[in-house]
């Protein structure tokens, strides 16, 4: 069923009110502190969206981990597998997420866009070269000393206007909807305490980019320790004795394709990165992380430490190497391909809005990855931000209504199916 233009002045209303109330809440996650959630200011968000949910009339729970559960149940007669909408509530602990103070840049000009915090930052297509798509628009940014925090507030808005518009217009068919949003995703522990048995049968996490972005693939991912034990002598009289550890790391580091790095790849390609180098000449560690997004790839890369060890100390007798691969997450495609209309749903809503879909391969990992292989599977879908992390971070007005239209796109075509 086609939206009325009542459905969507709402909806624009609504989802641009709810944004600029959650940005201003403080909840940047806490690498360090080891606890589930990593901060307690997760909290106030949290517990903010359960009365929310509950005044729209939503059941809905918050547990101790800080994970929010709620379900709306499916309009008469649908009959289709209950699907789960996830965001994040956590922002990244790179930049500053306290005191959020949202600003709105009318009418935006094609030029550069100031920050009233710091005279000194610019945003300009320059930075981000789809600003350009948005010239005529409205543009909301921080002030400048912060993060504004669309990564994933925008996604959280866009699925709490979604329950609204359920609420308000009984008309539009759904199917059952388990609402989840989690604590902790730009830590990497975004799914560590979900309750996957309160989730549906399929998942769209709102947590992309770009107006029209969908993400089915993410990397193969492999975390590599390589331990050198050498042994140390008086330099004096080390000659034909000495073992250098440190000294052959540096080597062994130096075999690998300098072209297979972070810094020199892009697209589908894959790397080594480094992480981190330390030891002395009795023992040397070499951390790596491994991507690609095919894990054949992957294992040939992980083929070639082990023959570089073999070589090594064939090289320098006396030296021992120990090699440990582990791997840390897949690429969700494969899961996805099992049942494809998941993503074909998600694209076919998109086109429905309007909008051109962006098929793109995360260049990193997602929940939705952890949740695919678990039985969930779940693509994401643009929330609209760009240049997350960052004090330039911005979204354009009409990412809102669009997010949220794709949202009920999603639900009446299984709704119909
Ligand atoms: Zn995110």
């Amino acid at each position: 069923m086609k939206l009325t233009a009542e459905m969507l002045e709402f909806i624009k209303k609504d989802a641009l009110e709810r944004f600029l109330r959650y940005v201003k809440i403080n909840t940047t996650s806490n690498e360090e502190s080891g606890t589930n959630p990593s901060s307690k200011n997760q909290f106030e968000l949290t517990n903010l969206l359960k009365d929310e949910l509950r005044s729209l009339g939503v059941d809905v729970v918050v547990d101790e981990f800080c994970y929010l559960y709620a379900t709306l149940p499916a309009s008469d007669g649908v009959k289709a597998p209950p699907i789960s909408f996830i965001a994040h509530i956590d922002t990244s602990p790179a930049v500053s997420g306290e005191n959020v103070k949202p600003v709105i840049h009318r009418n935006y000009n094609g030029g550069e866009i100031r920050f009233p915090d710091d005279p000194g930052l610019v945003l300009s297509p320059k930075d981000s070269p789809e600003l350009l798509e948005f010239i005529g628009q409205d543009i909301i940014t921080a002030s400048g000393t912060t993060l504004l925090g669309a990564d994933d507030k925008a996604g959280i808005a866009a699925i709490m206007t979604m329950a609204a518009v359920f609420k308000k217009f009984s008309q539009l068919k759904h199917p059952e909807i388990r609402i989840c949003f989690t604590p902790d995703e730009e830590i990497g522990a975004g799914t560590a305490k979900i309750d996957i048995s309160k989730l549906g049968k399929i998942g769209y996490t709102f947590d992309g980019g770009m107006i029209g972005e969908i993400e089915n693939e993410c990397f193969d991912a492999m975390g590599a320790k390589i331990k050198f034990t050498g042994l140390n002598v008086h330099p004096g009289y080390a000659k034909n004795k000495m073992i250098n550890a440190a000294g052959i790391a540096a080597r062994f580091y130096a075999m690998l394709p300098e072209y297979e790095t972070p810094e020199r790849t892009e697209v589908r390609e894959g790397f080594f990165h480094l992480l981190k180098i330390s030891g002395d000449e009795s023992e040397a560690v070499l951390q790596f992380i491994i991507r690609d997004f095919e894990h054949a790839r992957n294992e040939k890369r992980a083929e070639l430490l082990n023959s570089l060890k073999d070589f090594f100390e064939k090289k320098y007798p006396g030296l021992k190497i120990d090699v440990e691969i582990k791997e840390q997450y897949r690429n969700f495609k494969e899961v996805l391909d099992k049942t494809p209309e998941v993503t074909d749903f998600a694209i076919k809503a998109i086109e429905m809005a309007g909008i051109k879909p962006i098929r793109r391969a995360i260049r990193g990992g997602t929940d939705g990855a952890r949740l695919s292989f678990m039985g969930i599977p779940t693509p994401n879908v643009f929330a609209g931000g760009l240049l997350f992390h960052s004090k330039k971070e911005w979204i354009p007005v009409v990412a809102f209504e669009k997010a949220v239209e794709v949202g009920i796109n999603i639900c009446s075509l299984w709704a119909e199916k």
